[in-house]
């Protein structure tokens, strides 16, 4: 017998003239002509088929997909955490999700409430006097505290300054902002440690210094043991420090970034604090500044208005602001959504989310070390890199292990960065997994460094398992070809 029907079958597969998936009420207004016909396209195939065909069809091809609510998703560098699911009720309840940014303030003060004590939170968690929740994404946040320390060097008159110093570890992003802001960056080395080379960045400090963004813990995992000395080098001559935050997971409730001497900073709140992340947003990235540089942040901010007739919150605008970064307020649903998880993990709960971070990326750095090459062989962070050098002699790249990750379920880590790693597997395990599904990260990593060696011919085609297998990446991403087509 030959069964034809299909679940996998594509809409067009699915189609056929004068199917319908939904009825039209009677018609209660006029008319009206249809555009001229030149004006229609004929070449668009509809496919006519219901409305049960259309879930299924649309549920199919969401499963297709990874994510971090199907599969464990070990990316270094870019948190990609569980997002507990109380987050999203929060976020959808009517007085936050249906208000709109023109609304009175009178009718939004809770909204308003929860986001001038974010700010305060914020603030608090890494020592700096003020916070502005308007950035969208931790690029944004770095390009705001850039033009912040641009608008503090010129409100002191101090128009020498055009250099940015930026270790060669840090993400593609620190660069273009620097960039973007009119400024010409100076790379600082790595030393063999895994550290910013410190004489390379004494003889790069001087008067034309704007400052330095550094990454803390840095992208290789590792926290930089000279961090006192590198911020006093770089206040010495004139110059500030930014903090990249994007990832704060190993730093929650252990130390403040304002602590040991960075002037601004920027969360992600879609990595360190659990809202959701992929697809290209919609991200957060808020800005904390030290006392100098808050006059500069990016407006709004919120404030609290208290006399004897009134307790308000209001958006204001600082004095010598950036000024808007956004069109209103920031993703505001992601607000809620990090306000939950704080609140809910509370003082201690945050200093668990810095010692799993930690425990459990030092866990896979202990476990793994054995099978891959580990370039910097010292305590990690929440993250720990690997080379894949080993396994290149063999003819099987980084990218082939990532890719052979998905035959057992598992998202690739992040690969080929930092760029200083030759092979680079960047891995985060995160505190939000149980130790059953590190273990089998684990295992599966071990298998693979054996598959290596027995056949590595078997690498270089894998993933087997998915509806795509190796796809051409060059070529994937020149000629995207997101239409589905009438099979023949
Ligand atoms: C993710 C990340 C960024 C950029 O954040 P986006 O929200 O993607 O713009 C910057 N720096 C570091 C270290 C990051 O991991």
């Amino acid at each position: 017998m030959n069964i034809e029907y299909n679940e996998r079958r594509s809409l067009a597969e699915r189609s056929f003239k004068g199917k319908i998936g939904t009825t039209l009420p009677r018609l209660d207004v006029p008319v009206q002509d249809m555009p001229d016909a030149e004006d229609i396209r004929t070449d668009l195939f509809l496919p006519e088929v219901s409305e049960g065909e259309v879930v299924r069809y649309m549920t199919l091809l969401s499963q297709m997909n990874f994510s971090i609510d199907t599969n464990y998703y070990p990316l270094g560098s870019c948190t990609m955490k569980y997002n507990p699911k109380v987050n999203e009720e929060m976020a959808s309840l009517p007085g936050f999700a249906n208000i709109h940014p023109r609304q009175p303030k009178s009718t939004v003060q809770g909204a308003l409430e929860l986001a001038y004590n974010l700010q305060a939170i914020l603030a608090e968690i890494v020592g700096m006097s003020g916070c502005s929740l308007s950035t969208m994404a931790g690029a944004q946040g770095e390009l705001a505290g850039m033009l912040m320390i641009r608008a503090y060097h010129v409100s002191r008159g101090d128009h020498k300054r055009k250099f940015v110093l930026i270790p060669d570890s840090a993400h593609g992003t620190n660069p273009a902002s620097a960039a973007m802001c009119g400024y010409e960056v100076v790379t600082i080395p790595s030393d063999t440690a895994g550290n910013m080379d410190i004489n390379a960045l004494r003889t790069a400090c001087n008067e034309e210094t704007v400052g330095l963004m550094l990454t803390l813990p840095n992208t290789l995992g590792l926290f930089d043991t000279n961090i006192l000395e590198i911020c006093k080098l770089v206040h010495d001559c004139g110059g500030l420090v930014y903090g990249d935050g994007a990832n704060m997971n190993a730093m929650l409730g252990r130390t403040k970034l304002g602590d040991l001497g960075f002037d601004v900073m920027h969360f992600n709140l879609h990595k360190t604090f659990s809202t959701p992340h992929g697809g290209g947003g919609p991200g957060s990235g808020p800005v904390c500044a030290r006392d100098i540089l808050v006059p500069f942040l990016p407006s709004p901010v919120i404030s609290r208005n208290t006399d004897e007739e009134s307790d308000s919150y209001e958006l204001y605008e600082p004095d010598t602001s950036i000024g808007k970064t956004s069109a209103f307020h920031g993703n505001f649903g992601m607000l809620v959504r990090a306000y939950t998880y704080i609140n809910l993990l509370g003082a201690s709960g945050l200093l668990e989310v810095s010692e799993n971070a930690v425990l459990n990326a030092n866990y896979v750095l202990a476990n793994l070390k054995d099978h891959y090459s580990l370039p910097y062989d010292r305590v990690c962070m929440h993250e720990v890199v690997f080379s894949a050098k080993m396994q290149k002699q063999q003819g099987v790249s980084a990218l082939d292990i990532a890719k052979r990750l998905i035959d057992y379920g598992i998202h690739p880590p992040t690969m080929y960065f930092p760029l200083i790693v030759e092979e680079a597997l960047m891995i985060e395990p995160t505190e939000t997994e149980s130790k059953e599904t590190i273990d089998n990260f684990i295992q599966v990593m071990q298998a693979i460094a054996q598959e290596v060696l027995d056949d590595p011919s078997l690498l270089k085609n894998a993933p087997y398992a998915t509806p795509n297998t190796r796809l051409d990446e060059a070529k994937a991403a020149r000629n995207p070809d997101l239409r589905w087509h009438l099979s023949s």
